[in-house]
């Protein structure tokens, strides 16, 4: 059986804040308290988690104090700078700004920050996913090769992010690398002859407490070790205390048969592979 604790793993989605972010809030009491660098830091080697992609929200107000794009993509810089090798991070969206603004913010992110990918969260943003505003981000994304990541955690088919409108997109942009966030929740069915790639986070846990191990673990096997990616939100969970999410994982993990060299594509290698290839392309 393979341990998930121990298994060298990648958490491919969590959330950190940056420190000033943390000072001009002292008082906060939710679970953005657990977002800092340096304690994720410490906790990375218990766990097993070598590296993390720190994931933006699509909201300049948690991620910086100037609550500007290019504030926020600096404070991520800083953060992979702080740690080497130990982080990635994801370039953000502040619908604020017109796409060719947000474009231009995400090439100068990925171009002299070395971020690692753009993050699309319409629910935060307010802006649907199948929108126009997201089809300039998606054309660049494309032609240059930037893995897209996409929250999907539809309540509904008229969400602003569903997964028909994931597979519009991927329709639309064939050749985009693309990371379903939480799996479409429950409308993962939908993206199962899409060619995407899905991050457990959220749905995992989700999943064994709704419909229980075997029918969480059939949902998997059906997407298969290629496709799935190891992550957990950390440290945001709708149910689970900051404290309990990377054991809750680990257990639903543990449960799941996975040979090693599955888990280990999971857990490390698939994504890996996609942003290792994304800098080669870049040098190349
Ligand atoms: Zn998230």
């Amino acid at each position: 059986m393979v341990d998930w604790k121990t298994l060298k793993k990648i958490d491919a989605h969590i959330h950190i804040l940056p420190d000033d972010v943390h000072r001009a809030n002292p008082d906060s009491e939710d679970v953005w308290v657990y977002a800092k660098l340096h304690e994720y830091r410490k906790k990375m080697d218990v766990l097993g988690v070598e590296k993390a992609v720190i994931m933006p929200l699509n909201d300049p107000w948690l991620m910086s104090m100037d609550f500007s794009i290019d504030a926020v993509h600096k404070n991520l810089y800083e953060m992979k700078q702080r740690y080497p090798g130990k982080f990635y991070a994801f370039a953000d969206i502040d619908t604020r700004n017109t796409p060719q603004e947000s474009v231009n913010a995400i090439s100068k992110a990925i171009e002299e920050y070395g971020l690692d990918g753009i993050k699309i969260h319409p629910n935060n943003s307010g802006v649907a996913l199948d929108s126009d505003y997201n089809r300039a981000i998606f054309a660049f994304a494309q032609m240059k090769q930037i893995p897209v990541a996409i929250h999907c955690y539809p309540n509904s088919d008229d969400d602003l992010s569903t997964a028909e409108q994931v597979v519009r997109a991927v329709n639309q942009y064939p050749d985009l690398t693309i990371i379903v966030s939480h799996m479409g929740a429950y409308q993962w069915e939908r993206l199962l002859s899409a060619n995407v790639y899905v991050d457990v986070s959220a749905a995992l846990p989700d999943y064994v407490r709704k419909i229980g191990i075997e029918a969480t673990k059939s949902i998997l096997h059906k997407f298969g070790a290629d496709r799935l990616i190891f992550a957990t939100d950390y440290p945001d969970n709708r149910f689970l205390s900051p404290e309990e999410i990377y054991d809750t994982y680990f257990d639903a993990l543990n449960q799941m048969d996975y040979t090693q060299e599955e888990a280990h594509k999971i857990a490390y290698d698939n994504l890996e592979s996609m942003l290792t290839k994304k800098r080669q392309l870049k040098m190349g």
